[in-house]
């Protein structure tokens, strides 16, 4: 990514500065860290401030922080918050936003007990994933690239599911088709559930032999380039008989009804009640317990949620995911889920792989 797009994030930054009236933000959530000064290691925290922004972190990102970032870049072999509150004091800072919700008490306690005289820390929660939810062009890029392996992944691994292979293996052949395709890593532990275990939305694998009559669910992602993706699809080993069918048809004419429903300016939770009425319709309703779709990007799971309570707007350039299912105890479990991209006429529909169930015989 160039250079130029972390600075233009930190521009804005600094422009909301003044709105909310702060002398800078001190960033710790590694997404958020990242957004903005490029870094990718694991301990790091990010002042922002109108004059400059420095990276702190420690001697073993010492060389990668100085090629991922254009930021000034502190090395510290001791606790962050001491460097943290030496600059604090060395530039005077006295109103310093913070990310409650992703700090741990620790720091916080250790930072704030020790802040100069007349220094605060000031809430910021949610600002950095708000700005990171509408996706630059070079972000849904890599969200198009992450979806296409994933779904590529799918298709190379499917083709050599039978009766009897456990589910475990069936996932980890997903995740090795996946790094050989290009993905970094799974953006989450890949889901294969067989039989009534479908039921159980975030049902990790086990050693079970998938067994002929049974549905099998596989919710998989990538991380490539940093960027998530997330698709789920439905195997049925042998002969679906008419429950499965008509459930299926139920779920897919409510994922494509959500999908329909997405364009600039609607209401999150408008999309979510397009899916949720047409499984209404079908008396499937009570058996769709979790909300239509996320965000994505960075994170697997951030902002928007498109749930019943979720009343933001959707805005062209968000990336998001679409995925109503149906989970019935003695019956299983379906669900499809495709990565979409607002676009500003409608939306564009990432995930190129067919949603047919896929029969297996
Ligand atoms: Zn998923
Ligand atoms: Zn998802």
């Amino acid at each position: 990514m160039i250079a130029n797009e972390f600075e233009a994030r930190r521009q804005t930054v600094v422009n909301g500065l003044a709105e909310r009236k702060l002398d800078a933000l001190l960033v710790s959530f590694s997404p958020n860290l990242r957004y903005l000064s490029g870094f990718t290691g694991s301990n790091g925290s990010l002042l922002v401030t109108p004059q400059k922004c420095i990276l702190f972190t420690d001697p073993r990102y010492q060389i990668q922080a100085a090629q991922e970032t254009s930021c000034q870049v502190r090395i510290t072999k001791g606790p962050l918050t001491a460097v943290v509150l030496a600059a604090i004091q060395r530039l005077r800072l006295k109103r310093i936003g913070y990310e409650p919700a992703r700090m741990t008490c620790d720091f916080y306690e250790s930072l704030k007990s020790r802040l100069p005289m007349r220094a605060a820390l000031e809430s910021t929660a949610g600002w950095i994933e708000e700005l990171r939810m509408v996706k630059s062009a070079d972000e849904a890029a890599r969200i198009r690239r992450s979806v296409d392996t994933n779904s590529q992944a799918f298709e190379q691994t499917v083709t050599h599911v039978r009766e009897g292979m456990k589910e475990q293996d069936l996932a980890a052949e997903l995740e090795y088709r996946m790094r050989r395709l290009g993905a970094e890593k799974p953006s989450f532990e890949t889901i294969v559930a067989g039989g009534v275990r479908s039921a159980l939305p975030h049902a990790q694998p086990t050693a079970a032999p998938l067994k002929s009559g049974e549905l099998v669910v596989v919710d998989m992602g990538t991380v490539q380039d940093g960027y998530c993706s997330d698709m789920t699809r439905m195997l049925f080993l042998g002969r679906p008989g008419n429950r499965v069918k008509r459930t299926y048809r139920a779920v897919l004419e409510a994922q494509l009804a959500a999908i329909d429903a997405v364009r600039p300016g609607v209401t999150t939770v408008s999309v979510d009640r397009a899916a949720r009425d047409v499984l209404k319709g079908y008396g499937l309703d009570g058996a769709f317990v979790h909300s239509t779709g996320h965000g994505l990007g960075l994170e697997i799971h951030e902002p928007p949620r498109i749930g019943q309570r979720d009343k933001r707007r959707l805005e062209a350039g968000m990336a998001i995911t679409i995925e109503p299912g149906v989970y019935l105890e003695d019956f299983g479990g379906i669900r499809i889920e495709d990565t979409v991209l607002v676009k500003e006429k409608g939306c564009e529909v990432l995930t190129q792989t067919s949603k047919e169930l896929r029969v297996i015989e």
